[in-house]
């Protein structure tokens, strides 16, 4: 069973819990460990946390690892944006992820996801420039954790914009896959859009895993949950989509660094 969530999102950005509830939800679904990775402050987007309460939610999971300690081990995470400002202080670990591409957004309707896709001339080259700005953080030496790696695709169920089986899409994944990897980034399988009903398998697709595998990758499992109901969405589809895809161990955050534990 997987111990440990590493994404999750509360009341200090666009989370509907606040961080105490979704500790609670955490410990209920029997975790040993809970990571909340607060959005990167970005000027004019209220998804994510506010400049002025990053302080707050640092002193909030503060007082909550003193409060539950013993019963789960907490950790101050943040979900930095290759667009945001590159301020890491007070995160015990960063997750890099891609949201916003030259003033587009990815992922927060179909009707912008296909604005970002006519902005860029096309798909392919949507996807280019989309895998150029993940593989971009692979220079960034704080960022620990690839998020959502194909949110691209978070419109695209059964192909219903593009083809994930052309050449040029595998192509332009797979380089930016490899790029990260050989960076020491760890890969994350993210249930966030099966719990809010947009998609039926989790980040990355299989034919992903399955090359970041045969790479020798490294992944988490999270949920990148925005409520407490959602908190362990999908975990055992996610345990048993990688074993499909030949891993035999999750890596967890200790505090100090990653270790792996094998898939029971
Ligand atoms: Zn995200
Ligand atoms: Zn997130």
């Amino acid at each position: 069973m997987v111990q440990q969530n590493l994404h999750c999102h509360t009341t200090f950005d666009d989370g509907a819990s606040t961080p105490e509830e979704m500790v609670c939800a955490a410990m209920e679904h029997g975790l040993s460990s809970l990571g909340i990775s607060a959005h990167a402050p970005m000027d004019g987007e209220d998804w994510c946390t506010p400049k002025e309460k990053e302080a707050a939610f640092k002193a909030e999971m503060q007082r909550l690892k003193v409060k539950y300690a013993g019963k789960i081990a907490l950790y101050t995470g943040l979900e930095y944006d290759a667009a945001a400002e590159k301020n890491f202080d007070g995160y015990e670990y960063i997750i890099g992820s891609g949201h916003v591409l030259d003033g587009f957004y990815v992922d927060s309707t179909r009707e912008r996801a296909i604005a970002l896709i006519e902005h860029f001339g096309g798909a392919e080259k949507a996807a280019d420039v989309f895998f150029a700005n993940y593989a971009s953080m692979a220079q960034i030496p704080e960022v620990d954790i690839v998020g959502h790696f194909d949110l691209l695709t978070k419109y695209n169920e059964q192909g219903a914009l593009y083809d994930t089986q052309s050449a040029w899409y595998r192509d332009a994944a797979f380089a930016a896959m490899e790029t990260l990897n050989a960076a020491g980034k760890i890969f994350e399988m993210n249930t966030g859009a099966i719990s809010r009903g947009y998609r039926t398998t989790p980040y990355p697709s299989p034919e992903l895993l399955r090359h970041l595998h045969d790479i020798g990758g490294r992944i988490v499992i999270s949920s990148d949950s925005h409520s407490a109901s959602s908190i362990c969405c999908a975990f055992e589809q996610c345990e048993q989509i990688a074993r499909s895809c030949g891993f035999d161990e999750l890596w967890y955050f200790n505090g100090s660094g990653f270790e792996p534990e094998k898939l029971s």
